[in-house]
């Protein structure tokens, strides 16, 4: 399936490119180009690739649900859900703040802005950033249905956590709930296996529509800027990760990453790590070992708060704005933005584009001009599919450090290649 998966990908983004080609070629037929763009690309591939993140939303909710109040139960009377989540939050800041610090860093060096026109800036219409006050309030359910439904993925963890902690302190009634949760838990991982098989024909299409909209020569005008994002994503995803993964728990950080690759192309096609969550659980428990009293906190927590990659391009960005609009920042400016970039990508929903919002926050508390943003706006999305898998990966890489120093953790399952491929 991981190979099948990752041919769907490149099978999509050739066919995207080779579309996007043909629709701004001068010597074919207006007819055909319509006939590709309204049946083809508006049409089919549009369809198959929201029914396939729709598919993966569904799970989300029940999944983080379940998945949580069995890990809370499990973990409950032990006394080590305090020490877990302070480790997690820990960890998830620390990388944020070093992931933003090496941006500004690279961002300073490289110099992205200089010599861009303003004149390339679109339209864009700023919209306000959420007050980091509101943000924190937000995580308090007041209606636990009302969250669910609305997919509130902090309240539901709220929610969650209170709940399973008193299921494994109410006695026989609470041991009959964990023994449902259980097998409810078994059902929906079950469910996202069953959805896994569909993935090569939703990634295709998803990535076949995203590339022939492309606009590749807004790419080449900010070459500079998309290059030093990416670059210091991968610096991050491979260095970063890798050292803080082998300096802490002594395990193969090239394992992790293998067993990273299906996801990466769930998170680079779908640009969610709210849509990619299913997967990511499944593998961080199934694939590389996390127990899920741990994994089922750290995973669902991480997708929505930990944002390495979105913290990045707010940095790279920051930095290209003030350059473009001949502004220099000084020392405090870049700590301001390191500080205000870490909590905007605790307030970043999981979900497509989030970060340009929240990049208003950052450009705001450093003075600089928020219609900078339209400058950036062309390429977005495609440094969103980059930035997405970088996040993702955080969340798997800090499961398995807070998992293997808890001992909720088998090495056996993260030193096995083939863990889970013919399990179930
Ligand atoms: N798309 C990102 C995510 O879901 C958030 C963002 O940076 O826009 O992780």
């Amino acid at each position: 399936l991981t190979n099948r998966i990752l041919i769907a990908m490149v099978a999509g983004i050739v066919t995207g490119s080779v579309i996007n080609l043909i629709m701004h070629s001068a010597g074919i037929g207006d007819g055909i180009k319509q006939i590709i763009d309204g049946y083809l690309v508006g049409g089919l591939f549009d369809v198959i690739g929201r029914i396939f993140v729709a598919s993966l939303k569904l799970l989300v909710v029940p999944l983080v649900l379940v998945s949580l109040i069995c890990g809370s139960s499990s973990l409950g009377d032990s006394a080590r859900m305090g020490p877990i989540a302070v480790k997690t939050l820990g960890f998830y800041l620390a990388t944020t703040a070093i992931a933003i610090t090496l941006a500004l860093v690279f961002a300073a060096l490289i110099s992205p802005g200089s010599g861009v026109e303003m004149a390339g800036a679109a339209a864009f219409e700023p919209r306000p950033a959420p007050p980091l006050g509101d943000v924190l309030v937000d995580i308090f359910p007041s209606n636990p249905v009302r969250a669910m439904a609305d997919g509130k993925m902090l309240q539901i963890i709220v929610f969650a956590l209170l709940f399973g902690y008193a299921i494994s302190h109410a006695g026989e009634p609470g041991r009959r709930m964990a023994s449902f949760f259980r097998d409810m838990d078994a059902i929906i991982m079950k469910m996202v296996e069953i959805l896994m098989t569909l993935a090569p024909y939703g990634v295709f299409a998803l990535l076949s529509k995203l590339f022939s909209n492309l606009g590749i020569s807004a790419i080449l005008d900010l070459a500079t800027y998309v290059f030093t994002v990416i670059g210091v994503l991968l610096l991050h995803a491979l260095g970063v990760y890798t050292l803080l993964l082998k300096s802490m728990t002594g395990l193969s950080p090239r394992m992790l990453l293998k067993k990273m690759r299906p996801i990466w192309a769930f998170a680079f096609s779908t640009a969610s790590s709210g849509a990619t969550l299913p997967i990511t659980l499944r593998t961080v428990e199934k694939r590389l070992g996390v127990h899920n009293s741990v994994a089922g906190f750290t995973v669902p927590l991480g997708a929505t708060i930990n944002m390495d990659g979105t913290a990045i391009m707010q940095g790279v960005a920051t930095v290209f704005i003030a350059q473009v609009y001949g502004v220099d920042l000084s020392m405090g400016d870049f700590i301001t933005v390191i500080l205000t970039a870490t909590l905007a990508s605790i307030g970043t929903a999981a979900v497509p584009g989030v970060g340009l919002i929240t990049l208003a926050l950052v450009l705001e508390q450093a003075g600089l001009p928020v219609e900078g943003i339209a400058l950036i706006i062309g390429v977005d999305r495609l440094l969103d599919m980059v930035r997405t898998a970088v996040n993702v990966t955080g969340d798997a890489t800090i499961s398995v450090i807070v998992g293997k120093s808890e001992n909720q953790f088998e090495q056996g399952v993260y030193d096995d290649p083939k863990a889970d491929q013919e399990a179930d």
